[in-house]
């Protein structure tokens, strides 16, 4: 056994083993062994618990057993997801050599092995490891002294990006990238941890080293072929180092095999609306409060058909512009196709047949890619070119004509790999058959003659039965003897005796079978083999042939890949508009914000299920240059929540470039975007409720300006009455005097309705409820003014609180009400209450009357009673009562 030590401690193999599990010391190292990768150690242990897999030993190092547990290689992509989903990172330790390669340095010789490849969560490219619909971003964030940058990648299509960032905006930004993974430099773990577990970000630290900007800029530029960075832009020395960080992190895991990285650009943050993280999450934009992504804004409006334009339509999500140019392009491309409904019926068809081409492009630069991923850049390129010479039945909008101008001038690279691919090529190059017959001369010679040549086996076989007169004789194949004739064993005599012992050499003899060879066989056996594996040479050269020339176009590729998403997108929003019956929004440069017949897309969606109607509900907040805030006051349950929201997704939607779910929208750009949830229960993340609140409200206080739009719900709930009522007056007055924002405001603090006639720009808004027969009835109506009272009791008799607890609740309100009228102190109120047990117990029928009751009952034998009887004796037994 390679692996139990000698006398001398430790074999070559464990050597080898550790030195280099030395230098990846932070992951888990797969240490390829024939069909295997093996884990060894506490790796072994930990690897072994995440993937629920047998633990095992295997020889003994340092006096102790090692633990071991292996995964076989053709399964080890689903293990590599689970390992890293658990957050684990992975080093592919792999073969170098064949074990008879090895066996010619030495007799003890160990299997060459190093790392090809360490898998950590930002870096992956499979398929089967990646979600098909979203990007998958590795970030960096970098510190020089107070100066901040954030770099991001996505290797799937080698956009690199940049932008200066203040410390405090980490948590927004990495919200809205969502990346899987952030570089930070040793030593400031610490200050990001908590923002990366919040964000469910892995966090890696790296050394300091690989955010040095001299060095960073060097890497980069080198990178690129260009002198330095300037020819790029201006950069910060924070951002070149975050630049540098992710090359040099690429370079490190991807052991130099680069992915196709484009020269950085710099996202100006001035040019999206900003939202944080908090409102993110509140607002369910990418995932619902649950954590899933059903119950989500783009759960609900997506309607793309291709991965690209899922991750296109998800990147607008989370990014909405603040340029008018752009959102109007953006609505322009929208309408074309809803008015053009049948050229966006023919081009989602056409785009349903787009494979994901960034992802097939990446694998094949990083050198990881197979024939599918020819064919997908093929098939992809080829809708591409159909789409660029369709008819449409109107002038494009500008966006769509330079999406357009993408999709063409690949003629070229696709008639090369038309002519040089079949139709559905096999997944592993290993398997050959993917080139096209009629595309290379020596590549058809080499395959005919290896299939002749097994047509020539066909026939040998007739000879031999022939021959030898044994009917039952058959030329077989197998892994170990190759080609060989087979007879049942009753023949051997025969075969093995002259004349035919003269032809046939025994090889083998089992149970029921004995086998032979003939020189003329193996002849041949040779032939077939070596013009199969010709063949199979053959195609791999053609593979790396075709693999350049796809990746000498590979800017291009991706060009036409986000003219795809571009028309998918526009296709997908004209139909959600259509479907759902939204309308155009009109978004200008003034402070307006006005709705009419908004409604929430996502509570819509879920009472339809129900079969309700959802009830759409106006809104105008057009303050010119005031503050203009709406103060919503209204029971539990009534709706305040969905308006609040519906009218955030409106103004996030319209800047997106949507439609919005309204009749009438005309909306001032929104520069900032707030919402906040009074305390809910975060007990998850272990805080304090009270303190998130007004943690997140201290944020939207300190950073909205007069083109913000806060949403706050319930503000100062948290606390105790009094307390909470101040905070959020106080609140209130704070954005309306300081902030000047657009916000509106709901508060179950029916004292705050006083506010409306003392301030400007301040307006009551109320959700009515009817009330009918002591109970009440939703209506779901926004309407303006203050709502009259609160129906708390009666949503709680609603909700089945005891029927005692209701009534007392009763008494207690009403006497409340009256001491507020009428002023006394708090202390005299209650004393004044009547005591629970005296106030509304059912009154107790006197004991007599029970008696008579009972006699009464006693006398009566119900089943000699006739219907007419027992109705009589029910009114007499009432009145007993
Ligand atoms: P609140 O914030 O006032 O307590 P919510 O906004 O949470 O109330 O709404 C409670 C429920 O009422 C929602 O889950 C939804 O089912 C329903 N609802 C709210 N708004 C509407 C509407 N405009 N039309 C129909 N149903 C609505």
């Amino acid at each position: 056994d390679q692996l139990s030590a000698g006398k001398s401690g430790v074999t070559p193999m464990m050597a080898q083993y550790l030195e280099i599990k030395a230098q990846y010391k932070d992951a888990l190292l797969f240490y390829r062994m024939g069909d295997f990768y093996e884990m060894f150690f506490d790796d072994a242990v930990a690897a072994a618990e995440a993937l629920d897999i047998a633990l095992t030993k295997r020889g003994k190092h340092e006096g102790s057993d090692i633990p071991m547990c292996g995964v076989p290689v053709h399964a080890a992509e689903g293990y590599l997801l689970t390992l890293i989903r658990k957050g684990f990172r992975v080093a592919v330790g792999e073969q170098l050599e064949s074990p008879a390669e090895a066996k010619k340095r030495g007799y003890k010789a160990v299997v060459k092995r190093d790392v090809v490849r360490l898998v950590t969560p930002g870096t992956l490219t499979e398929d089967s490891l990646l979600d098909a619909r979203r990007h998958n971003f590795l970030a960096a964030y970098s510190v020089v002294r107070n100066e901040a940058a954030l770099a991001w990648a996505d290797i799937s299509t080698g956009a690199l990006s940049v932008m200066p960032l203040a410390p405090v905006r980490l948590g927004a930004e990495l919200a809205r990238l969502a990346p899987s993974e952030v570089l930070v430099a040793e030593g400031i773990e610490t200050d990001v941890q908590a923002i990366a577990d919040d964000m469910g970000v892995s966090l890696t630290s790296v050394t300091r080293g690989s955010f040095d900007s001299v060095s960073a800029e060097k890497r980069v530029s080198a990178l690129f072929g260009a002198s330095s960075l300037e020819s790029y832009g201006t950069f910060s020395r924070p951002e070149i180092g975050a630049l540098g960080a992710i090359v040099d992190y690429l370079e490190m895991t991807q052991k130099g095999n680069l992915p196709l990285l484009q020269p950085p650009v710099r996202e100006a943050s001035q040019g999206v609306m900003q939202i944080d993280a908090a409102t993110r999450r509140n607002l369910e934009l990418t995932h619902s409060l649950s954590g899933g992504r059903t119950g989500s804004l783009l759960a609900t409006i997506d309607r793309t058909v291709t991965a690209g334009g899922a991750r296109l339509l998800e990147q607008r999500l989370s990014s909405p512009s603040l340029r008018l140019e752009v959102i109007r392009g953006r609505l322009d491309s929208v309408s074309y196709m809803i008015e053009q409904r049948s050229d966006a019926a023919n081009v989602q068809d056409a785009l349903r047949k787009v494979p994901d081409l960034d992802r097939a492009l990446s694998r094949l630069a990083l050198d990881r890619g197979g024939p599918r991923d020819l064919a997908a850049i093929r098939n992809g390129l080829g809708q591409a070119a159909d789409l660029a010479v369709a008819d449409y039945g109107a002038e494009l909008s500008n966006d769509l004509q330079s999406a357009l101008r993408a999709l063409s001038g690949h003629e070229a690279l696709l008639e090369l790999l038309d002519a040089a691919l079949v139709a559905e090529p096999p997944l592993m190059m290993r398997d050959g058959g993917f080139i096209a017959p009629g595309y290379e001369e020596e590549l058809d010679e080499s395959r005919q003659l290896r299939d002749e040549g097994r047509g020539v086996i066909a026939r040998m076989q007739a000879d031999y039965v022939n021959q030898t007169g044994i009917s039952a004789l058959k030329i077989k194949h197998n892994n170990v003897l190759g080609y060989f004739i087979e007879t049942t064993a009753k023949h051997a005599d025969a075969m093995m005796s002259a004349p035919l012992s003269e032809t046939f050499i025994h090889r083998q003899t089992t149970a029921n079978q004995v086998r032979f060879t003939t020189v003329e066989l193996s002849e041949m056996e040779t032939k077939i083999l070596n013009a199969g594996n010709r063949a199979l040479e053959i195609e791999k050269r053609l593979y790396s042939g075709l693999r350049d020339a796809i990746l000498q176009q590979s800017a291009r590729i991706t060009q036409a890949s986000r003219g795809l998403a571009e028309f998918d997108v526009s296709c997908a929003l004209a139909r959600l508009a259509v479907d759902e019956n939204w309308c155009r929004p009109d978004v200008n440069e003034s402070r307006d914000f006005a709705i009419e017949g908004g409604r929430h897309p996502v509570v819509e969606a879920a009472l339809r299920k129900t079969g309700e109607p959802f009830v759409s509900n106006d809104c105008g907040l057009s303050g010119g240059d005031q503050a203009s805030i709406w103060l919503l006051t209204g029971p539990n349950m009534a709706g305040k929540s969905t308006f609040l929201r519906q009218n955030a997704l409106i103004a996030l939607l319209a800047q997106m470039g949507s439609f919005v779910p309204a009749s009438a929208a005309r909306i001032g750009l929104v520069s900032q975007l707030f919402s906040r949830v009074g305390a809910s229960d975060d007990l998850a993340r272990g805080r304090s409720t009270f303190m998130v609140e007004m943690v997140e409200t201290a944020a939207i206080l300190n950073q909205a300006d007069d083109r913000a739009l806060v949403i706050l719900d319930e503000i100062g709930r948290g606390t105790a009455t009094y307390d909470g009522l101040s905070i959020a007056w106080a609140t209130l007055e704070h954005l309306h005097d300081v902030n000047k924002s657009r916000a509106l405001f709901a508060t179950h603090y029916h004292e705050m309705t006083q506010l409306a006639g003392k301030m400007v720009g301040v307006d009551n808004a109320t959700v009515t409820v009817r009330e009918w027969e002591g109970e009440v009835i939703f209506l779901h109506e926004v309407k303006r003014g203050a709502a009259d009272r609160s129906y708390g009791v009666q949503v709680a008799q609603l909700a089945g609180l005891p029927s005692l607890v209701v009534d007392r609740a009763r008494v207690v309100l009403e006497a409340l009400e009256q001491g507020e009228r009428e002023g006394p102190t708090q202390k005299a109120l209650i004393d004044d209450l009547p005591l629970f047990a005296a106030s509304q117990a059912p009154a107790p029928i006197a004991k007599t009357k029970l008696n008579k009751l009972n006699q009464r009952l006693d006398e009566v034998h119900p089943d000699s009673l006739s219907p007419r009887e027992a109705l009589e004796l029910l009114y007499e037994l009432k009145a007993l009562r």
